[in-house]
């Protein structure tokens, strides 16, 4: 294996930068970063000068995340949904930087890395996503496991592991929003029987943010599987015997062998001295083009951008904190750099909310867009089907699509 730099984490080999070209630096690659510096390269091709692209992004690989919960019952293989960046770059000329980005410097225009060297850049592109909202419930931290990324996926198939002589388990899920849902259903149907699921949430209803016929459906899902549902329930402390919550007035303790957390994520916080201004959420404040009103060589995209939807999705006049609304910017960021570049005209980011996609168990999802909702094994297709068009890259889709088609390589 070929020895790693020491100024970094992994840096994959590509060209000394052209010292003409044009630095674009893309923070995070996850989905606004990765698919930015994808649609970017593309154009790259057609623009009057050489344009390097840099990424910086300290995971080896790319989590798509709304299928991680497909890992559980192992409909699908990890490197399907979690494909390494390096073969997803492979073809191309963008240069990685497996590091953490510790500090921005708008002013300077530099990068500042964890292990590497500093960059420099013309045009930065800022895509750092969530995180977890920092624990306020006693002992949540402690005693339960998020479900966010691969890692989260492959520690808690450990925790499963250890659990498998159990004749019964007990699992608490903290959160009635979709990864509660999605994660309650599946794994009930992986652990069958043995499995005694719980869903806990201080809202009074499920999914709240969802459209009716979703709601609808995933209720009918988790009664089908005798999930319990606690809502109006304020949960107080997390321990190792399980999770207590008062509802009504009262305390109740409900005993867990693992209690999941999937309560709370907030976008990550801006890395630098000179922070944009703000909403009250967190995210920065973005003109329509996605560039900061006081930089504009300076682009923030995904889960981090307060991105406006106007009229698009009922009364909310900003897209949603989902992977629909990074992976839909991410192009338009990618179409306003290279804008910049060639002295054309700018476009502004229009969120079109397509509809809405749950797992629902093994085999089994909801899909509702454009007035209509397909439920069962048809809406699990389609959500299959539907996902594997927005995987990362043409080369990584048609390898998933032999895979799945029994094709050898
Ligand atoms: C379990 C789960 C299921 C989901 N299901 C759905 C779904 O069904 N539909 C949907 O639309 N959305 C879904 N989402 C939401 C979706 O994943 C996010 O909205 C989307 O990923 C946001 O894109 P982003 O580019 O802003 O951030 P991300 O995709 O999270 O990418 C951010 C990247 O930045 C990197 N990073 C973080 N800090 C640093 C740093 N300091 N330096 C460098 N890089 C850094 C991270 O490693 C990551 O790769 C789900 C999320 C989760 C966790």
């Amino acid at each position: 294996m070929p020895s790693k730099p020491s100024s970094a984490l992994y840096s994959r080999p590509v060209a000394g930068p052209d010292p003409e070209a044009v630095r674009v630096c893309i923070v995070g690659g996850g989905f606004g970063g990765l698919y930015c510096a994808l649609a970017l390269h593309q154009r790259s091709h057609h623009l009057p000068r050489p344009v390097h692209i840099t990424l910086v992004e300290p995971r080896d690989r790319f989590n798509f995340t709304p299928l991680l919960y497909e890992l559980l019952t192992q409909e699908l293989a990890p490197w399907e949904i979690a494909p390494t960046y390096q073969d997803l770059l492979r073809p191309t000329a963008i240069d990685l930087r497996q590091d953490w980005v510790e500090h921005l410097d708008l002013t300077q225009r530099t990068v500042a890395l964890r292990h590497g060297d500093p960059l420099t850049y013309d045009y930065l592109v800022v895509a750092l996503g969530s995180q977890m909202r920092p624990p306020a419930i006693a002992g949540s931290q402690a005693h339960s496991l998020p479900f966010n990324t691969l890692a989260d996926a492959e520690q808690l198939e450990r925790r499963l592991a250890d659990l498998d002589h159990r004749p019964t388990v007990r699992v608490v899920v903290a959160g009635a929003g979709p990864s509660g849902v999605e994660l309650a259903c599946k794994l009930s149907d992986r652990l069958g029987q043995r499995g005694h699921i719980t869903v806990v949430d201080r809202r009074g209803e499920i999914l709240r943010a969802y459209p009716e016929q979703v709601k609808r459906a995933a209720t009918r899902a988790l009664a089908k599987r005798g999930v319990a549902v606690y809502l109006n329930a304020a949960i107080a402390a997390v321990d190792a015997r399980g999770l207590t919550f008062g509802i009504q007035g009262q305390p109740h303790h409900c005993p867990a062998d693992l209690v999941l957390w999937t309560v709370g994520t907030v976008p990550r916080p801006w890395l630098g001295g000179d922070r944009p201004s703000h909403t009250a959420l967190g995210q920065c404040q973005v003109m329509p083009t996605l560039q900061l009103p006081a930089y504009s060589n300076v682009f923030v995209l995904g889960d981090m951008a307060a991105m406006a939807a106007p009229d698009r999705v009922g009364a909310r006049a900003q897209a949603p904190l989902t992977a629909q609304a990074a992976y839909q910017a991410a192009p338009v960021v990618a179409h306003n750099v290279a804008a910049l570049i060639a002295n054309r005209p700018l476009k502004p980011f229009v969120y079109n909310h397509l509809g809405d996609m749950l797992t629902l168990g093994q085999g089994e999802a909801v899909v509702c867009g454009f007035g209509l909702c397909i439920t069962g094994r048809l809406g699990a297709f389609s959500r299959r089907w539907a996902y594997w068009l927005r995987l990362p890259t043409m080369a990584h889709r048609w390898r998933v699509l032999k895979h799945r088609l029994g094709i050898k390589p």
